[in-house]
């Protein structure tokens, strides 16, 4: 039997893991936390939402929306620890210069997503609490000029279909438990420290333990310590995109009164630089669109960073938001949580083989890949299956069907050989 070590127990290595799984390998989930889902995955905001720039992205969303929706079915096993619920709100993307709403709507219509396209007007009549200001562009909050009135109205798309899932960790949990149902096992506070190969390609892992664990495949699911994986594994300079951790806070405010506590509608607003979507009990989380006014921060060490909000991101993401939703309530101190992407030059992940035989990757996942990835697992075990079988998916790529949608992928637009991909948006949408 193929065994197979999957590095990371995130969201992601566990759909790989329970995908690899069913697909007959000996699976083993090497994971240096004590639980599943404390790596991004614990911070996500689980956001939903079809809308990519490429035929590509839209595909696998739609098709991994189907799974949301479905979640159980999906799964095929009811994990005791309860099971993460799809919340759907829809999601409004207003208009802003540095996003192509008419590529999308393309997409969309390819696909058959509904969609409608608001006016300001209709912005107002639908979803009273927001205002259609435009305030573009974005400023840092200490401008002066932070505080302009709003120059002229937006309008925006509406996709209904869009949501949330209620808690992330226990959506990776829940792809854990199917794993383990279909036969993988998982070792906790196991640290890869070493991968080591033998003459026709990967052996296997080293723990920081001393233990040795043997694999004819070993995948990199290490999230935002990806790069460091793949240097442990000898294969950075195999890679013509690469992939960095960047520092990321999300702050939670109280929701409008007017809504009394009812969830509203997600929202992508890049005319403010922000994201943000409510909470199952009314209050809102306020995410970041990295625009250019703000600084990003990448960091060299994952593991050096502070992982609590600071006051000036708190200020700056709730003040935008405060202006978009111009009732809410701000806290006087912050509250949310601050962690990190996994992020590559085009804001595109990588799925692949590599020049190691037998070494895998599912990494940078760019802050945009926690709704797909209860297909990830599938598009990578396509990879793998046919390398094993002897494919050369950089000669050769593989195809991937989608099994509800009917969407064929080729999935050498994950590649590490890639060029940066022209049509992305090179930002957190993917
Ligand atoms: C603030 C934030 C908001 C986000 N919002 C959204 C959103 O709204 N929608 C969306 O689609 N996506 C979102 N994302 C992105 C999404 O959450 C990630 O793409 C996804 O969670 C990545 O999962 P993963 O399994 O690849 O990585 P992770 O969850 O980071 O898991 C990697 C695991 O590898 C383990 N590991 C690392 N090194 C080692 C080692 N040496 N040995 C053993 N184990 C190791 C870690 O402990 C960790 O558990 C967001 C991400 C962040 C940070």
């Amino acid at each position: 039997m193929t065994r197979a070590i999957v590095i990371g127990a995130g969201v992601v290595g566990c759909s790989t893991a329970w995908s690899l799984a069913r697909a007959g390998l000996d699976v083993v989930i090497v994971e240096r936390a004590p639980r599943v889902g404390m790596g991004s995955t614990s911070a996500s905001s689980a956001i939903v939402r079809m809308h990519y720039s490429t035929f590509e992205g839209v595909a696998v969303a739609w098709e991994a929306k189907q799974a949301w929706e479905d979640w159980p079915a999906h799964l095929g096993v009811v994990d005791e620890a309860g099971m993460a619920r799809y919340i759907e709100t829809g999601i409004l993307m207003l208009d802003s210069p540095g996003f192509d709403a008419s590529r999308v709507l393309a997409l969309y219509d390819r696909f058959g997503i509904p969609y409608e396209v608001l006016s300001a007007a209709a912005i107002c009549n639908r979803f009273p609490y927001l205002t259609p200001d435009r305030f573009w562009p974005p400023r840092a909050v200490d401008d002066d000029r932070f505080g302009d009135p709003p120059d002229g109205e937006i309008g925006g798309f509406y996709t209904p279909q869009a949501g949330f899932v209620d808690d992330p960790t226990l959506a990776a949990h829940n792809l854990w438990a199917a794993a383990t149902a279909a036969g993988a096992v998982t070792e906790y506070r196991a640290e890869v420290a070493e991968i080591f190969h033998t003459a026709g390609g990967v052996g296997g892992v080293r723990l920081a333990d001393g233990r040795e664990l043997a694999a004819d495949v070993v995948v990199n699911v290490a999230g935002p310590h990806s790069a460091a994986i793949n240097r442990l594994a000898g294969v950075l300079d195999d890679f013509a995109i690469s992939t960095r951790p960047l520092r990321q806070e999300v702050h939670q405010v109280a929701g409008p009164p007017e809504l009394g506590g009812q969830v509203g509608v997600s929202v992508g607003d890049g005319d403010l630089g922000t994201y943000f979507r409510f909470t199952p009990g009314g209050g809102v989380l306020v995410g970041s669109q990295e625009p250019d006014c703000d600084e990003l921060e990448y960091l060299d060490d994952p593991d050096a960073n502070n992982i609590n909000p600071t006051v000036a991101g708190f200020e700056r993401q709730t003040l935008r938001v405060a202006r978009r939703m111009p009732s809410i309530g701000i806290p006087n101190r912050p509250t949310g949580l601050a962690a990190a992407y996994d992020v590559t030059e085009d804001w595109i992940p990588i799925f692949d083989r590599t020049s190691l035989d037998g070494y895998f990757v599912a990494i940078g996942t760019s802050g945009n890949q926690f709704k797909n990835s209860p297909v990830i697992g599938s598009l990578m075990t396509a990879i793998i299956t046919d390398a094993l079988a002897g494919g050369d998916h950089d000669a050769r790529p593989v195809t991937w069907t989608a099994p509800r949608t009917g969407s064929v992928v080729d999935l050498s637009h994950y590649s590490r050989l890639r060029s940066p991909n022209a049509a992305s948006s090179n930002s957190v949408l993917g």
